[in-house]
């Protein structure tokens, strides 16, 4: 009995620091895009104004180091209310209203694989003196871009130490705590990204047309809460929401929101 109870308290403990390690694996939920070779390479439709395009060129060249997958920007077909085209991403910026969010990412999934996502970025914020800068465009962009692969963040307290790389959230971004400042992806993000997709799958969802039963959301424009389903966490400054359509068909929605 005493054997068992120290077993418990061993195995215990190591659930407790497997869950409170932020940094430990920030892949979500293990969705991927299905691709049967690597490095596959994704394309990121261009649909941006307003001297966005270079934060996307180099959130693109970011990304593109990991050595499991490449990103090349390509013309955009997201439209004015940034469509998700099957098999690869939008990427867009408008003034989407005093809505509360920063930016967004969305992942349509079927299964555990990603096949399609649009990411957007809040003019009516980025547009205010606070969120103008080149730091808070560059972290936003690239988080959200590392969403649409199927990364969580590494950390989503904003008031803490820089970890050096986009996925972790940050009230200034710009600030180098002795890691590096969050405008860009770090080695961990690339390492996770190499667990994702070490296994290859028998199909491709890349540049593939994929029939989801997800069609019925191309009437709304995503944009607000209220189409995002249900909330799985949010502490104010990031958050997560997962809506359901069944026969595992989702919709997730990374969100930043404003301060
Ligand atoms: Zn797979
Ligand atoms: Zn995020």
């Amino acid at each position: 009995m005493k054997k068992l109870s120290a077993f418990l308290i061993v195995v215990l403990s190591l659930m407790f620091l497997s869950s409170s390690s932020v940094s430990a694996d920030h892949s979500w939920g293990g969705y991927h895009w299905a691709r049967t070779s690597n490095p596959f390479t994704l394309k990121l439709g261009n649909n941006l104004t307003g001297g966005w395009v270079p934060y996307l060129s180099l959130a693109s060249s970011d990304w593109t180091t990991s050595s499991v997958l490449d990103t090349t920007i390509v013309s955009g077909m997201g439209g004015k209310s940034c469509k998700a085209t099957s098999g690869r991403v939008e990427v867009c910026n408008r003034k989407y209203g005093n809505n509360g969010w920063l930016g967004i990412a969305q992942i349509w999934v079927n299964g555990s694989h990603i096949t399609q996502g649009i990411t957007k970025m809040n003019d009516t914020y980025f547009s205010t003196s606070t969120y103008n800068t080149p730091a808070w465009k560059q972290m936003v962009m690239c988080q959200e871009v590392g969403h649409l692969f199927g990364l969580d963040h590494q950390d989503e307290a904003f008031d803490n130490t820089n970890m050096g790389t986009c996925m972790d959230y940050s009230n200034n971004p710009s600030r180098d705590d002795g890691m590096g400042d969050n405008l860009n992806p770090n080695a961990h993000d690339y390492e996770q990204l190499e667990t994702i997709y070490a296994q290859l799958d028998s199909f491709s969802t890349v540049n593939q047309t994929f029939a989801q039963t997800m069609r019925q959301v191309a009437s709304e424009n995503g944009e607000n809460a209220s189409e995002w389903g249900r909330s799985i966490k949010d502490n104010g400054k990031v958050a997560v929401y997962e809506r359901d359509f069944g026969f595992g068909n989702k919709i997730f929605t990374f969100v930043v929101w404003t301060q």
